[in-house]
């Protein structure tokens, strides 16, 4: 059971075959036997879990409307506050935090009856590519658990890959949802800026962060983008209009005299040769369902990682003075005669990891009087560069693809000492984030030289989210046709259990 799609679980819930506490307790099952070796999960939520489940299979017995994925088990990001849940976002100083409030993203879900098992791993406050920046140790790729499982969701990727969840929340504020989600062979939603709510996830870059779908196949993404979508005003940068018909999308896949434009300045060079070779082949699968592949250009992508490393960590340095000891979370030095600045200093000296403070320190200086136009102007000045970018290339098509990331899932260890190789994972992704607009990665398949998951990456306009679902489903379909069994069934490690 644990191994059908999301879609098909809801399908079994609704006529009768199985009910939500049964399912709920087989992924539970799964996580004892599995996560010991994977480490998706910070918490499990074994009591609530099975209450909301008991709750859902009640109501769905009286006969009530459920929602499409009602009674369907998800693995949150621990960086999404849940009421009465631990929430640490990855980091000492909130260890032992149990927030008073749901974000919004937890209320929809729980008006949708989807089940919460438990908070995923993270890379403290969202800062990282592979999960190594938790305060509580990495999470292991399912596929060879000596490799990292991306980040910074990648507990959340983590848990999909390994059959314990389902469905899965992740953020995205340079690339956190479609990097985990191209190393561990799942899908990877991050919506138009402003399309999911913002209230309640912990900020890191509250100009780039952006919560979405991860799920293990495109239909998944769609059912759980469109439960979690909407406007909220609670969140002043949350969009006011009607959320994109994604599951519709999903459900047509039809990309007959669609315009997909490759992105000149996001191949070649420094991609890894079997990444290269997945993404040539998924183009021609597109072209062979009917759309029309042409060349675009960005030439101002080229400084989109040397600016977005100026913006996210200032947005941060501002966003990370609230951890200050005096109103929750960790308070370390707190003794007789100590003043509250020593309190501050001493916690967040203990509190906060190396990465963390390096963006603190980073951000703090780039914002400083007499650096603040050199460095902050400037990188927002590209910003403004790469938006029109992005404008003068959708005048010419209508989805920008190009792979996800530039390699496989690396080793873990083998970047956790040298940041600019951590931070290059990006390069693909982070244009998106600058531009606010909307950014999918599915898997394309394996990598001949090293047999691990590649994902493609499929860019759309802002609020033309169900493009780039049409694309997707498109494609996940004609794969499927070559494949004859999902990429995930081809797992080496987990396989077996
Ligand atoms: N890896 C990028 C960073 O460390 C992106 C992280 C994210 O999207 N949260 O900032």
């Amino acid at each position: 059971m644990i191994r059908l799609s999301a879609s098909e679980m809801a399908a079994k819930l609704a006529n009768g075959e199985t009910t939500s506490v049964e399912l709920t307790q087989a992924h539970l099952d799964r996580i004892a036997d599995v996560d010991t070796d994977v480490h998706a999960f910070l918490f499990v939520d074994t009591e609530g879990a099975l209450a909301q489940a008991a709750a859902v299979d009640a109501k769905r017995a009286a006969g009530a409307k459920l929602a499409p994925l009602a009674g369907v088990p998800l693995a949150l990001k621990d960086v999404m506050t849940q009421k009465g849940v631990p929430t640490t976002a990855g980091s000492k100083i909130l260890e032992g935090w149990r927030p008073p409030y749901d974000s919004t993203v937890v209320t929809h879900l729980k008006n949708n009856d989807i089940v919460i098992l438990g908070k995923t791993n993270m890379d403290e406050f969202a800062m990282g590519s592979s999960t190594e920046n938790s305060a509580y140790g990495p999470t292991h790729n399912p596929w060879d658990l000596t490799r990292i499982p991306g980040g910074s969701s990648g507990g959340s990727s983590a848990a999909l890959a390994a059959f314990e969840a389902p469905l899965a929340i992740g953020t995205d504020t340079g690339g956190s949802i479609r990097q985990p989600a191209a190393v561990t062979g799942t899908v990877g939603v991050k919506p138009t800026y402003g399309g999911v709510s913002r209230f309640g996830l912990i900020a890191f870059s509250s100009s780039l962060d952006q919560a979405g779908p991860c799920a293990r196949s495109v239909l998944d993404a769609a059912l759980l983008h469109e439960a979690i979508a909407g406007h909220d005003p609670k969140d002043s940068t949350s969009i006011n209009a009607p959320v994109p018909q994604v599951v519709a999308a999903a459900n047509s896949g039809d990309v007959k005299g669609m315009k997909i434009g490759v992105v000149k300045e996001l191949n070649g060079d420094g991609y890894q040769s079997g990444v290269r070779t997945r993404f040539e082949e998924s183009l021609e699968l597109l072209a062979a369902a009917g759309a029309e592949i042409v060349e675009v250009s960005a030439p101002n992508f080229e400084y989109a990682l040397a600016a977005y490393y100026l913006i996210a960590p200032s947005e941060c340095s501002s966003n990370l003075a609230r951890f200050d000891a005096m109103r929750y979370g960790l308070r370390v030095g707190d003794v007789d005669g100590a003043s509250a600045e020593s309190v501050m200093n001493l916690t967040r000296e203990v509190g906060f990891g190396r990465e963390v403070k390096r963006r603190i320190i980073l951000g703090t200086y780039a914002l400083s009087s007499g650096y603040y136009d050199a460095y902050y102007g400037s990188a927002q000045k590209v910003r403004t560069l790469i938006t029109q970018d992005f404008n003068k290339a959708f005048e010419k098509c209508d989805v920008m693809v190009s792979p996800t990331c530039p390699t496989t899932a690396f080793k873990i260890g083998e970047k956790s000492n040298d940041p600019i190789a951590m931070y290059l994972n990006d390069i693909a992704t982070i244009p998106v984030n600058m531009a606010g607009i909307g950014g999918m990665s599915l898997p394309s398949g394996l990598a001949p030289e090293d047999g691990l998951p590649v994902g493609f990456q499929i860019m759309a306009p802002a609020m033309a989210d169900q493009r780039m679902y049409l694309v997707g489903a498109a494609l996940e379909a004609a794969l499927l046709t070559k494949w004859g069994a999902p990429l995930l069934s081809q797992a080496p490690v987990l396989a077996g259990k």
